[in-house]
């Protein structure tokens, strides 16, 4: 972007370390690339992948696919969200990449388009999570369409709801339900590959793991038990986006005085304050307003007041700082760290959020 000074940079090599830490505990793996990698930057993501071996990739939409496709990428590419538009149908064809089917119509429009060619789909079903996929009482509807054309199922897959709660009951009942699908669409002889598993589920629930697991949020090096009685399992995981923005303006502010908008933080001393070219016009959240902290120079420095467009106050009265030095708001600056789990809690959401958001901005890749 031409209008803002945020710098994210990415580490692929802490991705592939993700990767490999993760493959250890279960080798069938499909990372999940959809939303640009969540904001990692697909093709830069998919091409380091590749180099280790991947062979099957997950992306949102089929043209999130076609793009993949055209970068090279000669492996399985699967489409989560399965044909929307009409032209995805042919784009499917044409890039050879397989959907995740999860209704009726599309279903129907896939077995016309089988007639002559085998067209490689995965079955979608719905145990629990209430969003994409058929449910139990529709297999008798669905096993018509396969014998009739060319379509091939491929995969048979679910998506867990709760699989980052420890203990949660919830998922076994999914892969309860799971499993009464699959047995039944074997016994009508059909054959075909299972997957169940996000990233908590990979760490957490390895009796879940099936054929071909779909890790998103590990990868990029979030633990999803973070702050949970099982977050050891997580803990070998690198955090691959560092996100640091200018200093613009460093200056006195006078006890009794106050900063931004609203007047919401008044001096209670005399302080040194800095001005980071750093706002919600960079997707840094207004949410962080009073709340959340920036690393400058090793030191952790609160937020004052609100957040701007594109300006940000921090208390500096003990920092030693001048124009131009780069204030981390997600990253590690000496001994302080601001992982992904702590920002979104500043910022009162997930980390997946936060990295989708702030990985809309430029971009730099490093391989350390
Ligand atoms: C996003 C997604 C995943 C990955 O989930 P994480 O929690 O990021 O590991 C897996 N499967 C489906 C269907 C998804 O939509």
């Amino acid at each position: 972007m031409f209008y803002n000074f945020i710098q994210v940079k990415i580490d692929l090599q802490k991705i592939v370390h993700n990767f490999l830490f993760l493959k250890q505990i279960c080798p069938q793996l499909m990372p999940v690339v959809k939303a640009n990698a969540y904001g990692h930057g697909l093709i830069a993501v998919a091409k380091v992948l590749a180099q280790h071996d991947v062979c099957s990739l997950a992306v949102g939409s089929v043209e999130e696919g076609v793009r993949l496709r055209q970068s090279g990428f000669s492996g399985e590419i699967m489409a989560l969200l399965g044909p929307v538009q009409e032209t995805d149908y042919n784009f499917l064809l044409e890039h050879k990449i397989i959907p995740f089917v999860h209704h009726e119509e599309q279903l129907l429009k896939l077995s016309e388009l089988s007639k002559d060619e085998v067209v490689e789909i995965v079955l979608k079903f719905d145990t629990g999570m209430g969003r994409l996929g058929f449910r139990q009482d529709e297999l008798p509807k669905i096993i018509d369409t396969f014998t009739s054309s060319k379509l091939h199922l491929k995969y048979v897959a679910s998506h867990l709801a709760v699989a980052d709660y420890p203990d949660d009951p919830f998922v076994l009942e999914q892969k309860q339900c799971f499993e009464t699908i699959c047995s039944y669409l074997k016994q009508v002889g059909l054959r075909f590959k299972k997957s169940l598993c996000n990233s908590a589920a990979v760490l957490g629930w390895p009796e879940l793991h099936c054929d071909l697991a779909r890790p998103g949020i590990s990868l990029y090096g979030v633990n999803p038990f973070w702050g949970s009685k099982w977050s050891a399992k997580g803990k070998g995981l690198w955090a691959a986006m560092e996100v640091t923005a200018p200093i613009i303006s460093v200056h006195r502010l006078r006890k009794g005085e106050t900063i931004s908008y609203g007047r919401t933080f008044k001096a209670p001393v005399d302080m040194k304050v800095a001005i980071v070219a750093l706002g919600y016009a960079d997707n840094y959240s207004r949410h962080i307003s009073n709340k959340g902290w920036l690393i400058i120079n090793g030191q952790r420095c609160p937020i004052l007041g609100r957040v701007c467009m594109q300006m940000v106050a921090v208390d500096v009265s003990k920092v030693k700082v001048g124009l131009g030095d780069k204030a981390v708001l997600l990253g590690k600056s000496g001994q302080e760290v601001i992982g992904p789990e702590e920002l979104a809690l500043w910022w009162g959401t997930i980390s997946y959020e936060v990295f989708c958001l702030l990985g809309q901005n430029k971009k730099v890749y490093v391989s350390n």
